[in-house]
């Protein structure tokens, strides 16, 4: 990376020491909650409900008294205002847009955003994630869409650093010219695209390093881990994953080049603060090295949808709350799974995300790629646990790898398998499907 411009985005608030960060986010949060009892239906009755007032939150410690913002309320929350639902806080003539996300099952949630939401949080944190991840004022990026809401946004986080914004589509030729007669440099899009694109660069006799792509942003899955050794070798570049939340802001973590593979910073100083908690019994945990549990978000300064301790069923763990050697102190994370992606074998907590590191330890006899079979709802499943396995391009023996994955899983994870192995997986542009819901 050159030193022709700065190494952080947002140089105040990314470098705040955890006094000054609580400080800002305090006058924020206690702003944030004047707002919201002022200006939202959904709020003003859930607090009302449970007795409780704006005298009774007084600093950022109280926001325990709050009770959480689950998903499901805001499905409901919606059918009653339209656009966006009694959670909205602003008038609806002051939004800008209204997204839908890409929910898993059922009916969408609705996203509402003011002009101000847009620029001054979605398009600020990306921008600090972009930074992060290498991109500068010269790069060229090619844009690929995952939801609407992602590509839209990540268009205004990408323009916000300086940087020249490429929409391409999925459009794997347009995608490719771009690279090779454009001199478009970075990409961004889900980790499942990036391998794709490797395979299909591949494929066409091209060879990807010559492509002149070097920088690459992404995420959206979690635990890019496994692939990223040979999407970072095939191409020649360097690649950096964040997570957040479409109710929240696109991005709430993402990694820095320097560290990469080694958690996620937290970069959204003063925009959105960020608690973890039990998801047993709801207490809050101290981020602290080695903690784990589940994030809860809430929003410092929205206007359409403040949300305030809005569920995630992220499940993370702190790697580390020191200063990165990029200068960033803003503490990093890993995602251990969804919540509601656990499973529970015999008492014992198990996330595909983890499944899929232990087998893909055994790379190259396979590929990495796994999918957990269910034959019903869980989280209780009863063991075996029946995994599908995709060989790799040296998959020796089969029984004798069979026997030692079975093994592996079993004094990592603690929990019986049953792996089968299988020539190939079924391929997808993006998002991976980790657990196969043989049920559904
Ligand atoms: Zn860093």
């Amino acid at each position: 990376m050159g030193s022709r411009w700065r190494n952080i985005w947002n140089e105040k608030l990314e470098t705040l020491s955890s006094g000054e960060l609580q400080e800002l986010h305090e006058r924020k949060f206690l702003k944030q909650l004047q707002y919201v009892f002022d200006s939202s239906l959904l709020y003003r009755k859930k607090y009302r409900n449970q007795g409780l007032s704006l005298a009774d939150i007084k600093s950022l410690e109280d926001i325990a008294k709050l009770p959480f913002t689950e998903k499901n309320e805001l499905r409901e929350a919606q059918m009653e205002q339209p656009p966006v639902g009694i959670h909205r806080a602003c008038p609806a003539e002051k939004l800008s847009r209204v997204y839908s996300s890409s929910g898993t099952t059922g009916m969408p949630t609705y996203i509402g955003l003011t002009a101000n939401d847009i620029h001054n949080i979605q398009a600020e944190v990306i921008a600090r994630f972009c930074w992060a991840g290498g991109i500068r004022p010269d790069s060229i990026v090619v844009n690929i869409p995952t939801a609407p809401f992602i590509a839209d946004c990540f268009r205004e986080g990408i323009e916000k650093t300086g940087a020249t914004h490429m929409p391409t589509g999925f459009n794997t030729d347009r995608v490719l010219s771009a690279f090779q007669y454009q001199g478009a440099d970075a990409l961004h899009s889900t980790v499942s695209f990036f391998s794709y694109l490797l395979e299909e660069t591949e494929k066409k006799g091209i060879d990807p390093k010559d492509l002149g792509l070097r920088t690459i942003v992404g995420g959206a899955e979690g635990g890019t881990g496994t692939i990223r050794p040979a999407i970072e070798k095939g191409f020649g570049a360097t690649v950096v994953e964040g997570m957040g939340m479409g109710e929240m802001t696109c991005v709430v973590f993402g990694e820095c080049v320097e560290n990469r593979g080694r958690g996620m910073h937290y970069i959204g100083q003063g925009l959105v603060h960020v608690e973890i908690i039990d998801p047993e019994n709801g207490n809050r945990v101290e981020i602290e090295e080695g903690a784990s549990g589940e994030l809860v978000y809430t929003a410092l300064q929205s206007e359409a949808m403040p949300l305030l301790r809005y569920r995630s069923r992220d499940h993370v763990r702190v790697v580390s709350t020191e200063q990165c050697v990029c200068g960033r102190t803003g503490f990093r994370i890993e995602v251990m799974g969804r919540t509601d992606d656990m499973l529970t074998v015999l008492g014992v907590n198990v996330y595909p995300l983890a499944v899929r590191d232990v087998v893909s330890a055994l790379k190259p006899r396979v590929s990495g790629e796994i999918e957990i079979q269910l034959d019903k709802p869980g989280p209780v499943v009863e063991p075996p646990l029946a995994i599908k396995v995709e060989l790799g391009e040296n998959p020796g023996e089969q029984g004798e790898l069979k026997k030692l994955l079975e093994t592996r899983i079993r004094e990592t994870l603690v929990f019986r398998s049953r792996v089968e192995l299988v020539a190939a997986l079924p391929k997808y542009q993006y998002k991976r499907k980790l657990v196969n819901k043989l049920y559904e």
